[in-house]
């Protein structure tokens, strides 16, 4: 099964749009959470995404919970937090029902879909190799694939008990899932922090267990232009141009 699997989609319905036309024909779409907040398009990143119903997978993101009033967003940046509050107002009545039904984690087979980490699904940033390894434990499949960070990472358990062997993906890469325990962020589509600024996203085949990390340019001055008709904060605006 050809399964394109993504994150991080955030209201920027131009990355999205140019995702799934590069990504082509799949069998399965999994998301992992962060379909909404930040940017300026949330019912159509929803609408979009839901046409490819019934081959969805989609897990809650931070972002997501926030949306729709079930999570504290008193920690969040300030500009996170306007822009959540912003939100809010334009969810339609749809968009927060099929918010609200979207589960914490997902398993299907050997892999777990999961937005932050197996330990804290909602907040935890799995970046570092000494988080991955706090994880394996928590992990009850072989795979796992997270989001939330917006960083295209990868962490493979060690062969001998140590610390997990990480690095970021880049595009074009080819991952194999094997016989040791993995982690594996798709990076982000609607906003990547890598210091690239292209759509982010992973082609999985689950018959042969390849991964393809790929990364596609798409419209970002489109989804700016409307980012600052609907008032949303600068800082947020500028960010797409240089995927930080
Ligand atoms: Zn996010």
């Amino acid at each position: 099964m050809r399964v394109l699997v993504l994150s991080d989609i955030h209201s920027n319905l131009e990355a999205l749009r140019a995702v799934l036309r590069d990504a082509g024909a799949v069998d399965a779409t999994w998301c992992l959470g962060d379909l909404v907040g930040y940017g300026p398009q949330p019912n159509e990143c929803v609408e979009l995404l839901r046409q490819c119903e019934p081959n969805v997978l989609c897990i809650a993101g931070n972002h997501d919970c926030a949306a729709i009033d079930k999570l504290d967003i008193s920690i969040f940046s300030a500009d996170a937090e306007r822009a959540v509050l912003w939100t809010r107002e334009q969810l339609s009545a749809s968009t927060a029902s099929y918010l609200e039904g979207l589960p914490e984690r997902l398993t299907w087979g050997d892999v777990t879909l999961v937005h932050g980490s197996p330990g804290e699904p909602m907040w935890e940033y799995l970046v570092s190799a000494a988080r991955a390894l706090e994880n394996f434990p928590l992990l009850k499949t072989r795979y796992c694939l997270i989001g939330h960070s917006h960083v295209p990472l990868v962490f493979v358990e060690a062969t001998q008990p140590g610390l997990p062997n990480g690095h970021v993906m880049l595009p074009g890469e080819r991952i194999s899932l094997g016989e040791r325990r993995m982690f594996l962020n798709p990076g982000s589509v609607g906003q990547p922090r890598d210091g690239n600024r292209d759509a982010s996203y992973v082609l999985l085949d689950t018959e042969t267990g390849r991964a393809d990390y790929c990364r596609v340019e798409y419209a970002f001055e489109k989804t700016q232009r409307l980012m600052q008709q609907s008032g949303l904060p600068d800082r947020l605006i500028v960010r797409l141009a240089y995927g930080l």
